[in-house]
């Protein structure tokens, strides 16, 4: 396959991902993880593998434990260090091949594929590890800052999970909770950037607070469906228009939600394609990584930033 051999070609072997990985990590120079001291020793004997004797104190931020990078034994860390490939029985390279997978293909690729691919449809006992390779790569497509969309903006909803039988029924109001579905609220700017979070409390400050967040007070248009959660958009100055698909009205000029529909056609088969079940839990890692893609399709190499990222 074309995509894996051009793979091959950029990441031959172990030491060339990690080459790869030590250059986006520290682009300036290699830092300790631990104090940020610049002044680290690589061990001779292990590549890759480097010791910070700066005697420097930090606080490990989730334990508050006080760490010390020693001036006698030193503190030791690899290029994995405190990254997504830490702690790990597979090389840095399946590591490498899944995400650069995960973002040339457009549509998404479930782990179960990505899994065929490296070892063949025979070899199934060792799949629980791909697919947590997956969720931890996405983890690391999380976005930690973005622009307000500006230009024109459709705003939407989607239901996913719950019952197979409830699966079609579209949108309407009921108690999804009950049929565990979980609800998405996405807003994305026609030729831009795409958010989404999962609505954890289906009430007015919910869809208030996303719009007033996401969306920039300079936008030109909201176009969003008849909905009752954006009536009050207008009365705070947002140019706000709704298509009414209660009466097979979906696009009036400039005003319909094509573009996020499509996305949500996306994430919908990228979500159910899974082979575990889809929980509540992952949602928003599969969020992150369908954004990510998205936001990025124009980029020239995805893959550098999340490598940096990880
Ligand atoms: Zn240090």
């Amino acid at each position: 396959m074309q995509t894996q051999d051009a793979f091959d070609k950029r990441f031959p072997d172990e030491n060339a991902c990690r080459e790869y990985l030590k250059k986006m990590r520290w682009p300036d120079g290699v830092k300790c993880p631990r104090c940020g001291h610049d002044k680290v020793y690589e061990l001779k004997a292990r590549p890759f593998n480097w010791v910070c004797k700066s005697g420097k104190e930090s606080v490990n931020k989730s334990t508050g434990e006080v760490l010390t990078c020693n001036k006698k034994n030193g503190y030791r860390f690899s290029v994995i260090t405190h990254t997504v490939f830490e702690n790990t029985k597979r090389p840095l390279v399946s590591w490498f091949k899944i995400g650069y997978l995960m973002l040339v293909s457009k549509k998404g690729i479930s782990a179960l594929q990505l899994h065929r691919m490296m070892f063949g449809s025979k070899h199934l006992d060792n799949y629980h590890t791909t697919w947590c390779q997956c969720m931890r790569l996405r983890g690391a497509m999380r976005d930690s800052e973005w622009e307000q969309l500006m230009g024109e903006v459709e705003i939407d909803e989607v239901y996913l999970g719950g019952k197979e039988k409830n699966k079609h029924k579209g949108k309407r109001v009921g108690n999804w909770a009950s049929q565990g579905k979980t609800e998405v609220i996405g807003a994305i700017a026609r030729k831009g950037n795409i958010v989404c979070q999962m609505v954890e409390e289906a009430d007015f400050s919910t869809y208030d607070n996303f719009v007033r967040k996401t969306v920039s007070g300079r936008v030109n248009l909201i176009a969003t469906d008849e909905t009752f959660r954006y009536r009050h958009l207008r009365s705070l100055g947002f140019p706000h228009e709704i298509v009414t698909h209660k009466r097979e009205e979906y696009v009036r000029g400039k005003v319909h939600t094509q573009n996020i529909e499509s996305f949500w056609s996306l994430l919908r088969r990228g979500v159910m394609g899974t082979y575990h079940k889809m929980s509540r839990d992952y949602l928003p890692l599969y969020l992150s990584e369908f954004t990510f893609r998205h936001n990025r399709r124009h980029d020239d190499d995805p893959f550098a930033e999340l490598i940096s990222n990880a």
